[in-house]
């Protein structure tokens, strides 16, 4: 039986990212820095997820950056290619510090509370989905790719799986998260060594939770994965072209969480079938969940706040609004039309 799963609290959500809400201006002239190095970049020929020759219009512009759609696959592609420079730029400049501001949490206590709220979720679906396979999850052997502050690493070892390791490229976090786990469950890679570390794991289960979208080939990284005999599950996590992206179509001055910085390109549920299909792979579990109508009522905050409104009634909106986010995004979850999906593959 194949396991499918929707919706998920968005109040860890909205507490988390308080940032977001009250430091918008700033979130903001960042975006546009990175999109503003993204556009200078040389065009992208053909589509990240099926290798098709993408056509010469765009679908829409955002941020000065074209976007299209794949007419293969149906995959979002921006129009330019993210290079070597664009990559160094956002994720190792000063060992990834200036990326990893916006993950690294101060103290233990909050840096516990994110591994419990949002990463636990994602290891005991995981776990689910392998027991529900057949599998021992405990016999298996665990490789999160990309692992950033080992997060995820640490929420698999907090629900009792002993065989875990985490490999990720910016040295700066890894740092971090060894020390606030007290363990050296990661370890650094060159991004020049992405397909050396897939190449010769003898991992079992392979996670990519919110990397596949930033890897410069992700089609040679599937290959890899696909030619290790010893890898028989992918775990992911990827962003989705979903109604996010027409609120910041409709939204310029708030800032932008899915199609921004890193996400250079979003999947569809058809661009993840094609792939799958391609690379040999089925997908035995899945959970749909966003961040849809978080963004909206962010969106709509905002934009209010902006407009001088009065505190009386910003709280109108936000006490009309917070009680129903949830079965407000559990319609769009049903319906595979979320921002967000996690996928438990299998090796046909
Ligand atoms: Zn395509």
């Amino acid at each position: 039986m194949k396991i499918e799963q929707h919706g998920k609290s968005s109040a860890s959500l909205v507490m988390q990212k308080k940032s977001f809400f009250i430091e918008n201006d700033k979130h903001v002239k960042k975006q546009r820095k990175i999109a503003d190095t993204y556009a200078k970049q040389p065009r992208r020929i053909n589509c990240k997820n099926c290798n098709g020759l993408l056509s010469q219009d765009y679908d829409f512009i955002k941020d000065m950056i074209e976007y299209k759609i794949c007419n293969n696959c149906s995959h979002l592609n921006g129009a330019n290619e993210d290079t070597n420079e664009f990559c160094e730029a956002i994720y190792t400049k000063d060992s990834g510090e200036s990326y990893a501001e916006s993950y690294e949490e101060e103290s233990i206590e909050d840096y516990n509370r994110r591994v419990s709220s949002i990463y636990i979720p994602k290891a005991d679906f995981l776990v689910t989905a392998l027991i529900n396979n057949g599998e021992h999850p405990d016999k298996l052997k665990y490789l999160d790719f990309g692992a950033g502050s080992g997060y995820f690493t640490a929420a698999l070892k907090k629900i009792g799986l002993t065989n875990v390791f985490g490999s990720e490229v910016s040295k700066c976090q890894v740092e971090f998260g060894n020390r606030m786990n007290n363990s050296n469950t990661l370890s650094v890679h060159e991004i020049s060594n992405t397909n050396k570390v897939l190449q010769n794991t003898d991992a079992n289960v392979v996670s990519m939770i919110g990397v596949l979208e930033h890897l410069q080939n992700p089609r040679e990284v599937m290959n890899y994965i696909k030619s290790n005999p010893n890898v028989s599950y992918l775990y992911i996590s990827v962003p989705l072209f979903s109604l996010s992206v027409y609120l910041e179509m409709s939204f310029p001055n708030v800032f932008h969480r899915q199609l921004h910085g890193g996400h250079t390109h979003l999947y569809t549920e058809n661009s993840l079938n094609y792939m799958c299909d391609e690379f040999g792979f089925d997908i035995i579990a899945q959970w749909w969940f966003g961040t849809d109508i978080v963004d909206l009522y962010r969106d709509i905050s905002i934009i209010v706040e902006k407009n001088h409104a009065s505190n009386k009634l910003i709280n109108t909106f936000k006490e009309m609004i917070i009680p129903v986010i949830d079965s407000m995004q559990f319609e769009l979850d049903k319906k595979h039309l979320s921002s967000e999906v996690h996928l438990l593959l299998k090796k046909k």
